[in-house]
């Protein structure tokens, strides 16, 4: 097949009016359908967001292809700087190829390449290697722009409960309102169920020393420190090599295993089959993939870990597992298994948790929602697993769940719709892989429970439809004549 550049750089103005035609010629976004509701006056939402970031902005577009309008998307952060991507994200550039459809929703000219060719061309295409991560932020501010996706940032949820059928949503910041939906969806990112996953030996240790490799931290305080980093991921090396670039005396990376990952497993086998068909195996075949997967671990992309080596006063010290962190003389003292090591600073790259109960905004909600761990874990996996046990246990739409019935009913019209729904429904609610797909298995399971909820109106709308197609002189009943016939 000979090559021919797909997209051409035409700029934005142009690849905007074919994405316009594209749309047009498949129907989208489809007629709004859902009828309007109100309470004491007041709008209910069909559908509130609460996170812009990628999934945010996904289900957001995907359920105005669906022809569901009623939506709101809040994040607490200012306009472009949702998720991680300008804000924590240590790293250069994506790790993800660049050739991902992303978030684009099976439309072409929705896709980061085509964003890409139109402003920079084919040839600057072939050149790239990896997406900066900077760029992507701005790819996902244009997606936003350019389907006119209703978000409103600076606005953070504190409280979430039930209010009869629906979900009352506390706002503040820029908007500093009550929010009534009838379904609210939670993309609220890979931290979106619980916080950062600190080691319990740092409790109590004055933050002056240590910090999350979520947290901002001031790399320039650190030059000419002696620094160590606990972690083999991504973010492991991501903040060991700014600090290094910002001039740390030393780095030492703290590795527990004795030998670094190096295969990323989950990716090796993505396929339409593990996107579409993880989640509908028996739970135990969904344990065991994630588990064995989590087991191996993601290692770290080369060319941050090279980011890393390449400095001299880099140590990659395998098999080195923290039990202790002492502050002595104005600074750590940390007890590992290969003996006493000394830091100016800790940077815990040391993921995330889902602990809902950690999540002051879903204080209301947390104790009634079901986990793995409440009985569905199955029983080969043996006991508890941090990470897993605690996962929550959702339905077919990402809604939640509740642990004793009766307790909390509007969990159902509550949607985890982020990375903690991975053990249900595989990892189409976080990485850019499959988020498309994770956005359309959701919009869909919104617009059924729309529907279902709303029947009796649409039964109506039926019974009270009456356009006529056939304007009745387009035939003559022969049958009197036949008749008239008959009997004569
Ligand atoms: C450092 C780092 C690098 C990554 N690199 C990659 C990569 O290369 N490829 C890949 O596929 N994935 C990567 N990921 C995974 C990444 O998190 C996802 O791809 C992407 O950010 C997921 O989008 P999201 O919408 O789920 O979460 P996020 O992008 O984190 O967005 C969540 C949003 O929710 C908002 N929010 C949370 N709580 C509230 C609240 N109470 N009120 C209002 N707003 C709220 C936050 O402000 C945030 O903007 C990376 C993750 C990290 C942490």
């Amino acid at each position: 097949m000979n090559h021919m550049p797909r997209f051409e750089t035409q700029g934005l103005a142009a690849l905007e009016a074919r994405l316009s035609g594209d749309l047009e010629a498949l129907e989208l976004p489809a007629k709004p359908w859902v009828p309007e509701r109100t309470v004491g006056g007041r709008r209910v939402h069909d559908v509130v967001i609460v996170g812009a970031g990628m999934c945010g902005l996904a289900a957001a577009a995907r359920l105005k292809l669906l022809g569901i309008d009623n939506v709101l998307a809040v994040d607490a952060a200012e306009a472009g700087r949702e998720g991680p991507w300008v804000t924590f994200a240590r790293m250069e550039t994506l790790r993800s190829p660049k050739t991902l459809a992303g978030p684009s929703l099976g439309l072409a000219s929705l896709t980061f390449r085509a964003w890409f060719t139109a402003q920079f061309g084919e040839r600057e295409w072939e050149v790239l290697d990896k997406i900066p991560k900077d760029q992507w932020m701005a790819y996902l501010v244009w997606y936003r722009r350019v389907l006119d996706l209703p978000v409103r940032n600076g606005v953070r949820v504190t409280d979430v409960r039930g209010e009869g059928e629906l979900v009352r949503v506390r706002c503040e910041g820029a908007m500093d309102t009550v929010l009534l939906a009838r379904h609210l969806v939670l993309a609220t990112g890979r931290s979106g169920l619980g916080g950062a996953q600190t080691p319990r030996f740092l409790e109590g240790i004055d933050r002056r020393f240590w910090a999350h490799s979520v947290d901002r931290i001031d790399f320039g305080a650190l030059a000419g420190k002696r620094v160590a980093v606990i972690g083999a991921g991504a973010s492991a090396m991501d903040n060991a090599a700014t600090a290094l670039e910002a001039g740390a005396g030393s780095v030492d990376m703290l590795i527990r295993r004795r030998e670094m990952p190096r295969i990323n497993k989950l990716t090796g086998i993505g396929s339409p089959g593990v996107v579409h068909g993880l989640h509908r195996l028996p739970d135990e075949w969904k344990w065991r993939f994630l588990a064995y997967a989590a087991d191996e671990q993601v290692p770290p992309p080369r060319a941050s870990t090279l980011r890393v080596s390449r400095h001299p006063n880099a140590r990659f010290l395998l098999g080195c597992a923290v039990h202790a962190a002492i502050e002595e003389n104005g600074a750590l003292r940390l007890e590992t298994s290969l003996g006493p090591l000394r830091a100016d600073y800790l940077i815990a790259a040391t993921g995330f948790a889902n602990d809902l109960s950690g999540r002051l905004e879903f204080a209301a909600i947390a104790p009634h929602v079901r986990t793995w761990g409440d009985g569905r874990q199955p029983a080969a996996a043996g006991g508890r697993r941090p990470g897993f046990s605690d996962a929550p246990d959702l339905g077919p739409d990402f809604e939640f769940r509740e642990r004793v019935t009766g307790s909390c009913p509007i969990l159902r019209r509550i949607h985890c719709f982020n990375d903690a729904a991975m053990l249900t429904h595989g990892k189409v609610s976080g990485d850019i892989p499959a988020v498309s797909a994770g956005a359309d298995r959701l919009a869909r399971g919104i617009a059924a429970e729309l529907l279902a909820a709303d029947v009796e109106a649409h039964f109506e709308r039926l019974q009270a439809y009456d356009t006529p197609e056939l304007r009745g002189d387009e035939w003559v009943d022969a049958a009197p004549l036949l008749v008239r016939d008959r009997a004569s």
